[in-house]
């Protein structure tokens, strides 16, 4: 039997000790969601939680972002392991007694426990600062939810010096059972672009359409022609996604528009495909626009890029996941999530993985829980600590073994 004096022998054990502060963190954060790029009162809880332990930290110039770094008690190879640290714009309307008390903004997204794991992780992991070797890098990130808080931290060479030799990330999802890890190598998540697409023709009254030219069935033939192009020329096996979220016309009912102007988002989970989309949307919307006299225009806000799992990072956090949690709490996806991720800046000059992290709420059914950016979204407290010894076995294994061959 363990002697329940010492420290906990597994990580897991560590997580669970911590759990009371894990929570405490998370709930805090939770309660003072933060938008984008500015999340200064969550770094300073963040700063808070940390003070004391043996580490570096290297806070960015351009948003709230912040590296937190230990260095081992011997050199060896480096990991990043990755937290975020944003909410949402959007009320909270989850049944917990720790509900947003800033309006309009909520941690809808499971944020808030990505940055509380992160934090006791680092505690964990800095109470074995002897028995490492080599440098654990703690990114704790803002801006993810499309504002690209990675890049930034990117473009200002924060992870360049010390540069990590592979980099993992965990994300929440209330849609798998409580303590499952999940990924799959390849596409894991795919890119997100917004566009904008607008159908001019001619306005004038709508008892007499042949003296005007009607931009409106001109841009439903648009949107179902799309649909055609994405099921006959894109390869059912490396899919592509286009939705219209907006579409806004006319003033009232006798009068013809001149323009009708759509929005929404295009994913697919290869640049190869990515590229086809953008090429093939406009194509289609310009030729079918000229066939009606009418002129179309696309604009694409390119958005965060397919993020793309190592194969042999998979395998690392597979085996650790498995080793550290139990032989059945880690899964293999067999697809990706067609949500977008900006850790896809750190794993194109990074070799690594991100994972999914089940905390369906305890007595739900995982299919039905609500999902995150959902206004009810709630998370089992409980599984955080799968997610905090999660990120430090794969730490340890990667710094003991590398990336396995
Ligand atoms: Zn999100
Ligand atoms: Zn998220």
């Amino acid at each position: 039997m363990a002697d329940t004096a010492s420290a906990p022998s597994s990580f897991l054990a560590a997580a669970q000790e911590l759990q009371p502060d894990t929570i405490k963190l998370r709930r805090a954060i939770h309660e003072e969601p933060e938008l984008g790029l500015d999340t200064p009162k969550t770094l300073e809880k963040v700063k808070a939680a940390l003070a004391g332990l043996p580490l570096t930290l290297k806070e960015a110039r351009s948003c709230t972002g912040m590296i937190a770094i230990l260095d081992g008690a011997q050199s060896g190879r480096s990991v990043l392991l990755r937290g975020d640290m944003d909410a949402l714009p959007m009320p909270e309307d989850a049944p917990v007694n720790f509900k947003s008390k800033i309006q309009g903004a909520m941690h809808a997204c499971g944020h808030d426990a990505h940055t509380s794991m992160l934090v006791s992780a680092a505690k964990i992991l800095c109470a074995r600062r002897d028995q490492i070797a080599g440098r654990v890098l703690f990114m704790f990130q803002p801006g993810e939810e499309g504002h690209f808080g990675a890049k930034f931290m990117l473009e200002e060479g924060l992870l360049n010096d010390p540069a990590p030799d592979a980099a993992f990330a965990l994300h929440i999802t209330p849609n798998a059972p409580a303590g499952i890890v999940t990924a799959k190598a390849g596409p894991m998540m795919a890119s997100a672009d917004q566009f904008q697409l607008v159908v001019r023709g001619q306005g004038g009254h709508a008892s007499m359409p042949h003296l005007a030219i009607d931009p409106i069935p001109v841009a439903c033939e648009i949107v179902t022609a799309i649909q055609a192009f994405i099921t006959r020329r894109i390869d059912a096996f490396d899919p592509a996604i286009f939705t219209v979220t907006t579409m806004n016309a006319g003033t009232t009912y006798n009068v013809i528009g001149e323009s009708v102007r759509m929005s929404g988002t295009m994913r697919a989970i290869s640049e190869a495909t990515r590229k086809k989309l953008h090429d093939g949307v406009a194509r289609v919307a310009e030729n079918i626009a000229r066939a009606h006299d009418c002129t179309a225009e696309v604009n694409i806000d390119a958005g965060f890029p397919v993020t793309i799992n190592d194969a042999r990072a998979v395998s690392l956090v597979e085996r650790a996941v498995r080793a550290e949690l139990g032989d059945s709490a880690f899964i293999r996806a067999n697809a990706p999530v067609m949500g977008a991720e900006d850790f896809s800046y750190v794993l194109q000059k990074t070799p690594g993985a991100m994972s999914f992290l089940g905390v369906c709420p305890e007595g739900q059914d995982f299919r039905s829980a609500c999902p995150c950016h959902s206004n009810k979204m709630e998370l089992n407290e409980a599984a955080m600590a799968a997610g905090v010894a999660t990120h430090c076995a794969t730490a340890e294994s990667f710094l003991r073994d590398g990336l396995p061959s």
